[in-house]
């Protein structure tokens, strides 16, 4: 397979560069659990923790304000990344689950009633349906999954089962973190807004590897974690279109989200502030705008095309191992992830031998424990991809897997002896 991004890029990653289990090279596949970050976001940090650091919009200082000018440069580089109209449709977070749960709480428990439905789909990370269950609880509105096919992608033909004049919110995944599906967002969010249903996307697996344009797309909110896309880990992103944003109350109370306070009330402040209360995540902002940079200065569609190949020989490869059952739909329709089982042995002891092999993937439900119901496992384990990886690493995967397939084969004799 050809090299499609620069050699250098690998070599922006210093922590890839290292060897482990009796000097076996690494070889990192779990950059959907969280990605690795360049030198230039690790700078980033640096630069600011050593140079330029205070709380921000407080201080009447050269310091705060140097902090204050990052941090709201930061947000107009991700207002950029998404595409989005207005800077103040970018608020910070602490990750998606956070976002997720902001939206739910702020914008739920002001819109949403015992009468109404939240439509979701089965493929859903526990942080975009646990929220919802809660939301639920609160006000006695009715859950409802989108039908997925054989193959593991959402039945679109069978949308309007599910999608009714009662939807009052529909949320799902642009990518799946099990499945590695790539969801239609643009037609979903279209039907979703003609039966005037509020859409939140998670783009927690879609926005480190290809563009993201909300205006485009049309969604209502979107969620993204800084730490699958070389950013800092506890700082994400939630994106509100501006009018929404602009109607929804604040949830969480403290610091900053005010305008005035008095003895025994409140009023709030603009959008994004209201919903950044307390000291935000403030190098962490600074560093996801370097993450973005850097991003986008390879370029995501670039990234994204890399990344096609690698599923296009991980896909070709993988079929060498006897008896693997490849989770998902076919390699034209995901983004860089392949879960998978074996008959024998256990995801767990999969992961645990690879890791002697050097290589680094996911075991277990990766928080969709529903999705593993439907599919009728309890786990499974996942090698995902990012910019830095290279076919070679998937070669190793593959013979290593073979190994353990081997070593675990059911064989006939013993068994035989057995019973
Ligand atoms: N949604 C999806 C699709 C994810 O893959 C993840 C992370 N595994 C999350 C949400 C939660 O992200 P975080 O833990 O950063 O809040």
């Amino acid at each position: 397979s050809p090299h499609l991004l620069p050699e250098s890029v690998r070599e922006d990653f210093p922590i890839l560069d290292q060897r482990v289990h009796d000097g076996r090279p690494l070889v990192f596949l779990d950059s959907a659990a969280s990605s690795h970050r360049p030198r230039q976001v690790i700078d980033a940090i640096v630069q600011c923790y050593s140079h330029d650091y205070a709380n921000v919009h407080r201080g009447i200082h050269t310091l705060s304000e140097r902090a204050t000018d990052a941090y709201e440069l930061a947000r107009e580089k991700v207002r950029g990344f998404l595409g989005a109209e207005h800077a103040e449709e970018v608020v910070f977070t602490g990750g998606t689950t956070a976002a997720i749960n902001a939206v739910a709480r702020a914008w739920g428990d002001a819109n949403v009633g015992p009468d109404d439905e939240i439509l979701l789909t089965p493929m859903e990370h526990h942080s975009n349906l646990v929220p919802w269950f809660q939301l639920a609880e609160r006000t006695g509105a009715s859950i409802k999954h989108i039908p997925l096919t054989e193959d593991g992608r959402l039945d679109l033909d069978r949308l309007d089962e599910v999608l009714t004049d009662r939807t009052k919110l529909c949320a799902f995944a642009s990518v799946s973190n099990t499945l590695g599906t790539i969801n239609p967002v643009k037609e979903l969010t279209r039907r979703a807004h003609e039966s005037g249903a509020v859409v939140l996307v998670d783009a927690a697996q879609s926005a480190p590897h290809m563009v993201t344009d909300v205006r485009q797309l049309g969604v209502d909110f979107l969620a993204l974690s800084g730490h699958k896309m070389c950013g800092p880990s506890g700082v994400g992103v939630l994106y509100g279109r501006r009018e929404l944003l602009a109607q929804t109350p604040p949830f969480m109370g403290g610091g900053s989200m005010i305008n005035r306070v008095y003895l025994d009330r409140f009023t709030p402040a603009d959008i994004p502030t209201r919903f950044e209360a307390g000291t935000p995540p403030i190098a962490g902002a600074i560093a996801l705008g370097a993450a973005v940079d850097y991003l986008q200065s390879v370029g995501l569609d670039a990234i994204h095309r890399h990344e096609e190949a690698l599923i296009d020989h991980a896909w070709e490869r993988l079929q060498e191992v006897p008896g693997i059952r490849l989770l998902g739909p076919g390699p034209t329709q995901r983004a860089g992830l392949v879960s998978f089982v074996l008959e024998r042995p256990h995801p767990h002891d999969i992961a645990q031998l690879l890791d002697f092999d050097g290589v680094a993937v996911r075991a277990g439900h990766h928080c969709t424990q529903p999705l593993h119901d439907l599919l009728g496992i309890t786990a499974s384990t996942r090698a995902s991809f990012y910019l830095y990886n290279r076919p070679e690493e998937i070669d190793v995967l593959v013979e290593s897997l073979k190994k353990i397939g081997d070593r675990f084969k059911p064989s006939g004799r013993k068994r035989r002896r057995k019973q």
